[in-house]
């Protein structure tokens, strides 16, 4: 029988506390229970691109901004219902 073999077994609980989880309420379509597939429509967004053309003429973007001015829109993935009240929940 070696040493190790006889040496009681020390256990050492830790004590921590408890950590809170933020769980946040799924976002689930009333009308078809999707909770998974979603997607969003922006209206009169104005997009501006800047390119660089390389020396094959192909076109790089270089940077990209966008403009919205009207409404943003918010769909059902699946039934396409229209969730835009529930958007605020994003
Ligand atoms: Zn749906």
């Amino acid at each position: 029988m070696t040493k190790n073999a006889e040496r009681p077994r020390r256990h050492r609980i830790v004590a921590r506390r408890p950590v809170t989880v933020m769980v946040r309420e799924k976002l689930v379509c009333p009308y078809c229970g999707n909770q998974e597939e979603f997607y969003e429509v922006t209206e009169n967004a104005y997009v501006l691109v800047q390119y660089l053309q390389n020396e094959d003429g192909t076109f790089v973007p270089i940077n990209e901004e966008m403009e919205v001015s009207g409404p943003v829109r918010f769909y059902c993935g699946r039934c396409q219902a229209d969730l835009s009240h529930l958007r605020d929940k994003l």
